[in-house]
């Protein structure tokens, strides 16, 4: 075990001071090759990289120091107590849990996990949700927003090749004198992707109140869906069902219910854009949180049908604003077009891993595509990054700012660095699967028993552990740690990949 953990040390660290970077080279950062020097050379260097092992891949951790202690849940008996004073650093290193990949790899590496757990078990079944669902009608469904302007974009042809973004044969001034064609056929790379072809012609105001508008509009859209589903019932002639609620009355409910899981992806033009499965489940009449099959007579196409339908038929006015005295219309995008929804599951030519992992890719990022990255914006802060003269991100930003200002749009000002967007970015209705406390607890149980060490938060069926932590910290102490930590994780990791690797190839 300890030569193996000796492996995680890096060479420079190993050799020690006399191989240090040279100064401005990568990794010369002050202090670290000098604390990563201490702290592995200390004899208890193992001890401490297997206390610090459930935090180790993250950057951030968070420190807590305190007394924890087991209980047993029936009897109420102390089983077991311990003081992170008596441990290595005296402190407990929990990861900081950020699902966003430029924030923490290692913690949106879990959590991306966790999100595929989630959303496969809903499609799949597993982890407590019936095998049956695997049978229920379920669709993939990709919501966009309108256009607030022509951008740069690429562009396939029929045959799916690429073609030019806005090839025009003559020029195409629009009233600021700018020629908005363009003859580029953009590579994936390339940033003037999502930039408007006219900033000064380009609606940001319209883009933002859309952003902030946006969860509003999924609702009323899964109202319609049900809506138009159970209009289905009445003319298959399915009767309501009469359910026995928790205290013991009857009352007549809908005998299909809808189930979703969905992320939201911000595009590179800043605006939102919804990934989402939806799924058809029937009502049992004696438990209301059981999830079985729909009444026969209903499939895919009844599922297609109300989504093509709600796409396109649900729309609102926000309330006025004086830059917008009759309000916003909010609407999905390119009603013409058609939605995008495709069968998945048995009907479909998509497989639920497909679907599970696209949904978990999009799970870790927020405004990453645009090329604006920010916390909360404030006051003191907005100057930096609002600028209605400014780039597209600058001028969306400004915007939130100046549409915000009013009493009844202040929320936008709170969502600014989110581009108005005020929503989750992935969101299951209850049915859907299992919950990601359910994913973190089990995972949770199996670490303290991995470690030896206990940890706050959790339970399992039999025992439970009081926390009486405080917290001491966040982030690694030295810039070493961190690089120490990091490294061991890494190549926990990569170990761990090639053992599953040589485990797929064997079968
Ligand atoms: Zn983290
Ligand atoms: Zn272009
Ligand atoms: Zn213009």
């Amino acid at each position: 075990m300890a030569a193996d953990l000796m492996t995680a040390v890096p060479d420079q660290i190993r050799s020690g001071p006399g191989h240090r970077p040279t100064p401005g080279s990568p990794g010369s950062v002050v202090g670290r090759d000098e604390s990563a020097f201490h702290r592995a050379t200390d004899p208890r260097v193992f001890d401490w990289l297997e206390h610090v092992r459930p935090a180790a891949g993250c950057s951030h951790p968070i420190r807590l120091a305190g007394e924890v202690a087991t209980i047993d849940r029936t009897t109420g008996q102390l089983l077991s107590a311990a003081r992170t004073e008596d441990m290595p650093d005296g402190e407990i290193y929990k990861p900081c849990g950020n699902r966003r990949h430029a924030v923490c790899p290692s913690c949106a590496r879990t959590y991306q996990r966790d999100a595929y757990q989630l959303v496969r078990a809903g499609l799949a079944g597993g982890k407590g949700i019936p095998q049956s669902v695997s049978a229920h009608p379920a669709v993939f469904v990709t919501l966009t927003a309108p256009s607030f302007g022509p951008v740069h974009t690429q562009r396939t042809d029929r045959h799916a090749r690429a073609i030019p973004c806005r090839p025009r044969r003559h020029p195409e001034p629009c009233q600021h004198g700018v020629d908005v064609r363009c003859h580029h056929t953009h590579t994936d790379d390339d940033p003037a992707l999502g930039v408007p072809l006219c900033l000064d012609c380009y609606d940001h105001r319209a883009q933002v109140v859309w952003n902030h508008s946006a969860p509003e509009l999924w609702r009323r859209t899964t109202i319609a869906l049900n809506r138009h589903l159970q209009a289905r019932a009445r003319s298959l002639g399915i009767p309501r069902v009469e359910q026995v609620t928790g205290s013991g009355t009857v009352r007549r409910v809908a005998p299909v219910k809808l189930s979703f899981g969905k992320v939201a992806e911000m595009q590179r033009r800043g605006v939102v854009h919804y990934h989402a499965i939806i799924r058809l489940d029937g009502v049992d009449p004696l438990d209301r949180d059981a999830v079985i099959p729909p009444p026969a007579g209903f499939g895919v196409d009844d599922l297609v049908a109300a989504v093509d339908h709600a796409a396109v038929s649900v729309a609102f006015t926000t309330r006025p604003h004086p830059a917008a005295p009759q309000g916003w219309p909010i609407t999905w995008g390119d009603p013409g077009k058609g939605v995008d929804v495709r069968p998945v599951n048995a009907d479909g030519d998509i497989s639920d891993g497909k679907v599970a992992s696209y949904l978990a890719k999009y799970a870790t990022k927020s405004t990453e595509a645009t090329g604006h990255v920010s916390r909360r914006l404030d006051g003191e802060v907005i100057d930096l990054y609002a600028n209605d003269q400014g780039t597209h991100p600058e001028r969306l930003i400004d915007a939130c700012w100046t549409v915000g200002q009013h009493r009844d749009w202040q929320r936008l000002r709170r969502w600014a660095h989110m581009l108005g967007f005020g929503g989750h970015f992935l969101t299951k209705s209850r049915r859907y699967s299992v919950t990601f406390r359910l994913l973190r607890d089990a995972r949770v149980i199996w670490r303290r028993t991995e470690t030896g060490h206990e940890f706050p938060d959790q339970t399992d069926d039999t025992t439970l552990i009081v926390g009486l932590l405080t917290y001491a910290g966040s982030g690694w102490r030295t810039s070493g740690d961190a690089l120490l930590a990091n490294t061991a994780a890494a190549m926990a990791r990569e170990r761990q990949q090639i053992a599953r690797e040589e485990m797929t190839t064997a079968a």
